[in-house]
């Protein structure tokens, strides 16, 4: 990456970054309920996204068939911890949020396209989407333009956002003011046309399910064993650690923004919130973040856990990222809620 261009994706990556200004939003608040509206965008006008409602609900529908004495086996629980991690943690946490939508560091371009290629199949949407999503929640984190507070409801925070459009978001200038050091980008502007990103995440899935079919046969040699390892591996590689890592990274959006200690004074209402922190192996560390979003480190005190950040050490100790941005002291000093 040429200098001019890390100059302007910084830039960019900063332009949404609410925490320094005095910028004071009108709400509009519900009168009966005294809850805060939902986005001025989504209305009766709004269409619903068939998009995210079939596959939510169809992959929660079969959350009881992971549970089948066929399909349930101790070891395919281990797909959730270490699923998390390798394509939420790395893919959401240090792909999409880290590196593209705060620019908190930089790495290779195969190494950031393995990221985020990671995050894609998190089925959490594309990463030029995702960026654009998550730089309006910055920009207006817990006023009525936040895609997903949970001033509006918890259910509306967590996932009910998904199911409606939101016509501020989907317009073609959305993506020029929110995004455009993502979308200029090939890859991510393939990933953005029709359903090549949820083609990504149907291919990752069938390398899961022929891993699956390829252990089945070397485990039991034959084919009912084949059959049955072929399909935990579908269920609990698959289906479970999607709806399960779907939760973990949407109960940032919703319960850290309610529950949890606060290290900084920020114009929201974002919190530390330990169950998610380790849920999510550092972004529950949310009022940390809303305090210095550029910082790639989350876990601003030593008990604060920040695996996704360790990680990333451990990257930059290998000469594999550069350019990674630390906590900015002096100024969280000032914010310092002690
Ligand atoms: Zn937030
Ligand atoms: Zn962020």
């Amino acid at each position: 990456m040429n200098t001019v261009t890390k100059k302007s994706t910084k830039k960019i990556a900063g332009e949404y970054d609410n925490s320094l200004d005095n910028l004071v939003e009108k709400d509009a608040v519900d009168g009966k309920s005294g809850r805060l509206q939902r986005p001025e965008k989504v209305d009766e006008k709004s269409r619903v996204m068939w998009e995210y409602v079939i596959p939510v609900v169809v992959l929660h529908l079969l959350i009881p068939v992971a549970f089948l004495p066929y399909f349930f086996s101790w070891w395919g629980l281990l797909f959730l911890p270490i699923g998390n991690y390798i394509f939420t943690s790395m893919g959401i946490g240090a792909g999409y949020h880290r590196l593209l939508t705060h620019r908190g560091f930089t790495c290779p371009r195969w190494l950031e396209y393995t990221l985020t290629t990671l995050g894609v199949c998190s089925f959490q949407d594309s990463p030029a989407r995702w960026v654009l999503v998550h730089r309006v929640h910055h920009q207006h984190s817990d006023h009525r333009p936040d895609p997903h507070t949970p001033k509006v409801s918890c259910y509306w925070a967590h996932m009910g956002w998904l199911f409606v459009d939101n016509r501020d978001l989907s317009t073609a200038a959305a993506y020029d003011k929110y995004a455009r050091d993502v979308i200029r980008d090939p890859y991510y502007f393939w990933l953005q046309r029709g359903i090549n990103w949820v083609l990504v995440y149907a291919y990752h899935a069938l390398v899961i399910v022929a891993i699956g079919a390829l252990l089945g046969w070397l485990w039991t040699g034959t084919l009912a064993g084949t059959l049955q390892t072929t399909g935990q591996f579908a269920v609990w590689g698959v289906i479970m650690r999607t709806v399960y890592t779907w939760h973990v990274t949407w109960g940032i959006n919703s319960f850290s923004h309610m529950w949890g200690y606060r290290n900084y004074q920020t114009r929201e209402d974002s919190r530390n919130n330990w169950l998610f922190a380790l849920l999510t192996n550092g972004e529950g560390w949310h009022n940390n973040h809303h305090a210095d979003p550029r910082s790639a480190q989350h876990g601003h005190r030593w008990w604060e856990v920040d695996l996704t950040f360790v990680t990333l050490v451990i990257f930059e100790k290998l000469g594999l990222v550069k350019d990674l941005v630390r906590p900015n002291q002096s100024a969280l000093n000032r914010k310092s809620a002690a």
